[in-house]
């Protein structure tokens, strides 16, 4: 069976993809930062569909827990096929000029530096220049790294932005290595994740200017990521999906 790894699999679009991925035959890893009910409950519903499930405990912004995370992967399953990274936060609501720079570190610690280690750790095993069998990468990138997100998160938004660049230039150094990489731009959907920014009301505020008139599900995102990590996307690297409804 193919297995999976996905950083920040216990809620929101993380937790959506490993479901629908065990659905499509993926046993699966995922890592989440503390919410380890969240967690369980995800590979309790994946054991439910007859796959195999693992959660980590691993903050995608630790080097250690990143390395650890995947050590973990390679000892209960022995193998690995494809890798989304997914783990990210938005952080506060600001516009730059009451930027806290605590804050900002975060961010980039978390949605940069995390994204370029586990890029790294999935290289180290897919590509068949470390003598892995190839694979396929997804990085999820987000609608605010075109849009810039004025007023309510422009650190965030330049966060994602770095991403997308990994994806362009990872893409094209491991082409020839049997692994494609490829980036989805997620526009609103709904999540926990913009209440935990403190923003709960934020989704029905915003799903009216939608061009499709309504926010995305988690699920949706996850139908665009199974489709980059299937063969029938076998000639598609370097690409930035937008999954936003026109937004
Ligand atoms: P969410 O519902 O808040 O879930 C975030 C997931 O990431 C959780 O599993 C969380 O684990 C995990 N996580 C957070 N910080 C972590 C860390 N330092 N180390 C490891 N795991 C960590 O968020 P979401 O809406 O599903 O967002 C998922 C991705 O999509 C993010 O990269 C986000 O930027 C992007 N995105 C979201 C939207 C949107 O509107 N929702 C739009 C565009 C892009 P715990 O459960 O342990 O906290």
């Amino acid at each position: 069976m193919p297995v999976l790894l996905i950083t920040g699999g216990s809620r929101g679009i993380g937790a959506a993809l490993a479901i629908a991925a065990a659905r499509e035959g993926y046993d699966v890893a995922l890592t989440y930062a503390s919410d380890r009910a969240s967690a369980d409950a995800v590979v309790a519903k994946i054991a439910a569909l007859g796959r195999t499930a693992v959660a980590i405990e691993a903050d995608v912004a630790r080097e250690a827990d990143v390395v650890r995370a995947f050590a973990e992967v390679d000892r209960r399953f022995g193998s690995l096929d494809a890798v989304v990274i997914n783990a990210g936060i938005t952080g506060t609501f600001t516009r730059v000029d009451t930027l806290d720079v605590a804050m900002l570190e975060r961010v980039l610690a978390v949605n940069v530096t995390g994204a370029f280690m586990t890029a790294r750790e999935a290289v180290r095993r897919l590509s068949t220049a470390h003598g892995g069998r190839g694979g396929a990468i997804v990085v999820i990138s987000s609608r605010a790294a075109t849009l810039g997100s004025p007023g309510e998160y422009v650190h965030y938004a330049a966060s994602k932005a770095a991403v997308d660049t990994l994806v362009r230039g990872l893409s094209k150094e491991i082409a020839r290595e049997g692994v494609r990489v490829n980036g989805v731009q997620p526009g609103l959907i709904d999540t926990e994740i913009h209440a935990r920014a403190g923003r709960p009301e934020r989704v029905a505020q915003i799903a009216p200017n939608v061009p499709m008139g309504r926010a995305g599900t988690a699920e949706e995102v996850a139908q665009s990521v199974l489709w980059l990590l299937s063969p029938l996307a076998s000639y598609v690297t370097g690409a930035i999906l937008e999954v936003g409804g026109g937004r």
